[in-house]
C-alpha cells in the first residue's frame, strides 16, 4: 500500500474508532477531521502513531490533543461556518487546522515562540490561508480581532481569563478545561449579553496554561 493509503486507513479507522463510537456524531465535524492530514502536524518518528488514540508530545513538553478531544472540543462551538474563533495554544497547528475549515477565519495564539513559528510554517505549507498565527501569551487574547464568536483553550486554566470573557462575542462560546494538574473540567462559557452560562462536559486532561491568567510555575507540580 502507498503511504497516502496508509495514512487515509489510519484516519478513517480513528474516526469511526474514536470519534464517531465515541458519540461525536457532527458531520461537519468529522469531515473536517478527515480533510486534515494529523501525520503531518507530528515529527518524522511519529507519523505512523499520528493516529493513535492519545496525545503525542509537540517538543518542549508540550503535546498534540487525542484526536477525541480535539473533536469533542470542536463540536462543542457549533459552529456554522462564518465565525471568527480564537484558539489559546497553538501547539502542532492540528486543532486550528481543523477549526479553520469550520469558520471563516482563525486566530490562534501560542507562547512558546518555537512552536509558534514551526506551527506557522507547517500551516502555510499545507495550504492553511485563514489562519493568522500569533506569538504571545493567549490569556490576554487578541483585542484587535475581537469579538469572537468561538474560543479554544486547549491548556488547563485556574479560570477563564478575563481578557478572553471580555473579548467573547453575545451568543460566542468559550470552550476550555478549568482546574489543576491531573485532571480538569471541560466547560462551555456561552454570553448572553452580560451574563454566562456554563456548563460541564467533563473530566479531561491538559498541560498547564501558563501567562498572566494561566498557572504559575509554584502552583503547578
Ligand atoms: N492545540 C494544540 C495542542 C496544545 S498543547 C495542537 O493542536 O497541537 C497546549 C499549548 O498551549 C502548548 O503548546 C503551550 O505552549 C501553549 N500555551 C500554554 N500557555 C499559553 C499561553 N498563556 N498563551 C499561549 N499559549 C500557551
Amino acid at each position: 500500500m502507498d503511504e497516502a493509503g496508509f495514512f487515509g486507513r489510519e484516519r478513517e479507522r480513528m474516526i469511526q474508532e474514536q470519534i464517531v463510537r465515541r458519540g461525536v456524531h457532527d458531520a461537519r465535524v468529522i469531515d473536517a477531521l478527515w480533510r486534515v492530514a494529523r501525520h503531518a502536524f507530528v515529527s518524522p518518528e511519529q507519523r505512523t502513531e499520528a493516529y493513535a488514540d492519545r496525545p503525542l508530545p509537540t517538543g518542549g513538553g508540550q503535546t498534540i490533543s487525542q484526536p477525541f478531544i480535539v473533536a469533542l472540543m470542536t463540536s462543542l462551538l457549533d459552529l456554522r461556518g462564518d465565525e471568527t474563533v480564537l484558539e489559546v495554544g497553538t501547539g502542532s497547528g492540528y486543532q486550528a487546522a481543523v477549526l479553520s475549515l469550520l469558520a471563516e477565519r482563525v486566530v490562534t495564539i501560542e507562547a512558546l515562540p518555537d512552536l509558534a513559528d514551526s506551527a506557522a510554517a507547517r500551516l502555510a505549507r499545507l495550504g492553511f490561508a485563514n489562519i493568522r498565527g500569533i506569538t504571545g501569551d493567549g490569556t490576554l487574547g487578541y483585542a484587535a480581532l475581537a469579538p469572537y464568536q468561538g474560543m479554544l483553550v486547549t491548556a488547563a486554566a485556574p479560570s477563564p481569563p478575563g481578557p478572553l470573557l471580555d473579548q467573547l462575542d453575545d451568543g460566542g462560546r468559550l470552550v476550555i478545561p478549568i482546574g489543576g494538574p491531573g485532571e480538569q473540567d471541560l466547560q462551555v462559557w456561552q454570553r448572553h449579553g452580560d451574563r454566562f452560562v456554563v456548563r460541564s462536559e467533563g473530566p479531561v486532561c491538559f498541560v498547564p496554561l501558563r501567562g498572566e491568567f494561566g498557572w504559575g510555575k509554584e502552583e503547578w507540580e
